[in-house]
């Protein structure tokens, strides 16, 4: 059986608007990247099941509504730096950098960033950069960011992440146990104050480094 990958692409998308994705630049983003090309080749045939969907390094691909919801509340605009802790598949920092001008995106495993490297490379994405290391302490090279988001789930907000937010910045990642999570969004107010408000249940892999889990919590 062939898959029709650019008809199943259409109706994920179609059917995260239906359950009330209205980010336009980010339907068209998922519309646009090859999830097919981000997911193992055992997979293949789920690549446009809305579901996480396992990488190598015991690691998981996010599922499609998760990334969306995400990505809208960050409130995307064209000229934004954004800096992924998490890279994985490299299919979050594709779907981003469809959207803003420079994505740095940071992984702690070097197979993930041989794996994401490979597929970014080969669909020709010029602005983003990989970078390998403990994403808790963020990229501080390329900070001040516009939007920063976590894929993976850590006890607290790191502050070397919130402190890496520029003015009205906003930052989304899942905070709670290693079992269960809820997403929290962090924005910077021009007073330099933060606001900070809870929003859904979601289930991640752990964040692990200086600030998030410690390897031996798990
Ligand atoms: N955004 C990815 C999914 C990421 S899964 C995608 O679209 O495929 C979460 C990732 O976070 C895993 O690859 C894991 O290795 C990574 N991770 C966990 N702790 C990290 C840390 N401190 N710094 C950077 N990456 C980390």
């Amino acid at each position: 059986m062939t898959l029709d990958f650019d008809k199943l692409r259409a109706e994920m998308v179609e059917d995260l608007r239906k359950r009330g994705i209205r980010d336009t630049a980010v339907l068209q983003a998922m519309n646009t990247v090859p999830r097919e090309q981000f997911v193992p080749n055992s997979h293949l045939e789920h690549a446009y099941y809305n579901g996480a969907l396992p990488l190598p390094a015991k690691q998981t691909i996010s599922q499609p509504y998760v990334v969306a919801l995400m990505l809208m509340a960050l409130k995307l605009q064209t000229h934004f730096n954004v800096l992924e802790i998490g890279t994985g598949s490299g299919y979050a920092a594709a779907i981003l950098a469809q959207i803003v001008q420079q994505v740095h995106t940071v992984e702690r495993k070097e197979e993930l960033v041989e794996y994401a490297k490979t597929r970014l490379n080969q669909l020709g994405y010029v602005n983003i950069l990989i970078h390998q290391g403990d994403g808790t302490l963020g990229w501080p090279d390329a900070a001040p960011y516009d939007a920063i988001v976590v894929a993976a789930a850590g006890p607290t907000v790191p502050l070397s992440l919130r402190d890496q937010l520029g003015e009205n910045g906003r930052l989304i990642m899942p905070v709670g146990s290693q079992k269960k999570q809820k997403l929290h969004l962090v924005w910077r107010k021009p007073n330099g104050q933060f606001g900070h408000k809870i929003l859904t249940p979601v289930r991640f892999v752990p964040l692990i480094g200086s600030q998030g889990w410690q390897k031996r919590d798990r």
